[in-house]
């Protein structure tokens, strides 16, 4: 079957960016299990994989629109470095969870200048092109109860208990 609205999919897939560096790979363990068209991936490589089936191989490039946004340059700010306590680790690249109006998001340590500590709110892979290397493993129906739920249930998907 094609892969459509509702489809469970299962990919193996290989991700770099454009210098060529592997930044994520399904290679050592089971293939990535989604449903499709709920927003379980991002949406350039959902829209490259609808009509697909298993089998197919396919490359492509997602444009930063379509994977996790443009940098935001307002999500970048110089803090003191009191703010973070007594924490004298700190170092570049260390990550926290930090409160906003929008809840809970990861922000990450990229630079420290004396007392001055430049936290940026943007996701990792913000303003990067995405090159996808992937290969469809598995094409099935989603179950009512997953459908429900908005993501797979089972094998590489969510296991509920209790
Ligand atoms: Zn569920």
């Amino acid at each position: 079957m094609f892969i459509g609205q509702d489809s469970v999919v299962s990919i193996h897939y290989s991700l770099t960016n454009d210098a060529g560096e592997v930044l994520d790979s399904s290679s050592d363990s089971d293939p990535l299990t989604y449903l499709q068209g709920h927003g379980n991936l991002i949406s350039g490589l959902e829209r490259e994989l609808r009509g697909k089936q298993a089998g197919d191989k396919l490359k492509v490039r997602i444009a930063p629109a379509d994977a996790y946004g443009e940098q935001d340059a307002t999500l970048i700010q110089e803090v003191p470095r009191s703010a973070f306590g007594a924490n004298n680790s700190l170092e570049v690249g260390m990550q926290f969870q930090a409160e906003s109006n929008h809840g809970p998001h990861t922000v990450t340590i990229t630079k420290m200048v004396d007392d001055t500590i430049t936290v940026d709110g943007n996701h990792p892979l913000a303003g990067q092109h995405l090159n996808f290397d992937v290969q469809v493993v598995e094409v099935r129906t989603a179950t009512e109860e997953e459908l429900s739920h908005g993501h797979v249930h089972g094998p590489g998907g969510h296991h509920h208990h209790g």
